[in-house]
């Protein structure tokens, strides 16, 4: 028996409404595994309290952005309520080559270039157990205007019917068990037949 060859990072999409809980459970989830690492993306929207530049996102101008697209600089890239949004290209690219896995926070625009892409990206969408509980989490925050979050809201309606590419369901009712499944998803990536069947020639 041969070992499987080494294997090149998979990228992780995480889509889901914006309050759903995306950003939480990968941080929780990135604090269970040490195989994972966040790509970082560019935005156009202004930065909020609590938040740093480089860390939550890069945050650019206009014309920075329509820069980096016109350069190919961007794996995909999207507006989202009023503003862009983009992911690094050579960043994803580098890790996915030192076989690292890449986890993407997009919305299902930028998630369905992704698919289109790399077949084999692992396709997860979020979603809340009810849109009041949504409604609660986006407001409880305290990050939006009350414009924001009837945007939001009205964007993750469309969202949740466009959801149609994704390989997996997570319902973040639990934190902790969502971070968990979140895991075991990424694990069962790692035993997926094509990527090691090497091993049985
Ligand atoms: P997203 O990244 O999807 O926009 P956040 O991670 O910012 O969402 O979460 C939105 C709000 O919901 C935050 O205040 C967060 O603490 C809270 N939250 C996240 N997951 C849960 C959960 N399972 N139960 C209750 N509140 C949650
Ligand atoms: P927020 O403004 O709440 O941080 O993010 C708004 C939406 O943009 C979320 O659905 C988030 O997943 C998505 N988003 C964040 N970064 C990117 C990106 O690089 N590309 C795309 N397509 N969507 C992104």
């Amino acid at each position: 028996m041969k070992k499987p060859l080494a294997e090149r990072g998979k990228l992780i999409v995480v889509s889901g409404p914006s309050g759903v809980g995306k950003s939480s459970l990968i941080r929780l989830c990135m604090e269970m595994r040490n195989d994972l690492c966040f790509s970082v993306s560019v935005t156009t929207r202004a930065m909020r309290t609590g938040e740093a530049d480089g860390e939550d996102y890069f945050f650019i101008d206009d014309a920075r952005f329509e820069q980096m697209v016109e350069d190919g600089e961007l794996l995909e890239h999207a507006q989202y309520v009023g503003h862009s949004y983009g992911t690094p290209r050579s960043f994803v690219e580098k890790k996915q080559a030192e076989g690292i896995n890449v986890v993407l926070d997009i919305e299902v625009q930028g998630a369905a270039q992704v698919h289109a892409m790399q077949k084999d990206a692992v396709m997860i969408f979020v979603a809340a157990p009810s849109f009041e509980e949504l409604e609660n989490r986006l407001r409880s925050r305290g990050t939006e205007s009350d414009e924001s979050v009837r945007m939001r809201l009205l964007r993750a309606r469309q969202e949740c019917e466009e959801a149609t590419i994704y390989d997996y369901l997570i319902i973040n009712d639990d934190l902790k068990t969502a971070a968990e499944e979140l895991s075991a998803i990424i694990t069962a990536s790692h035993c997926r037949f094509a990527d090691r069947e090497s091993v049985l020639h």
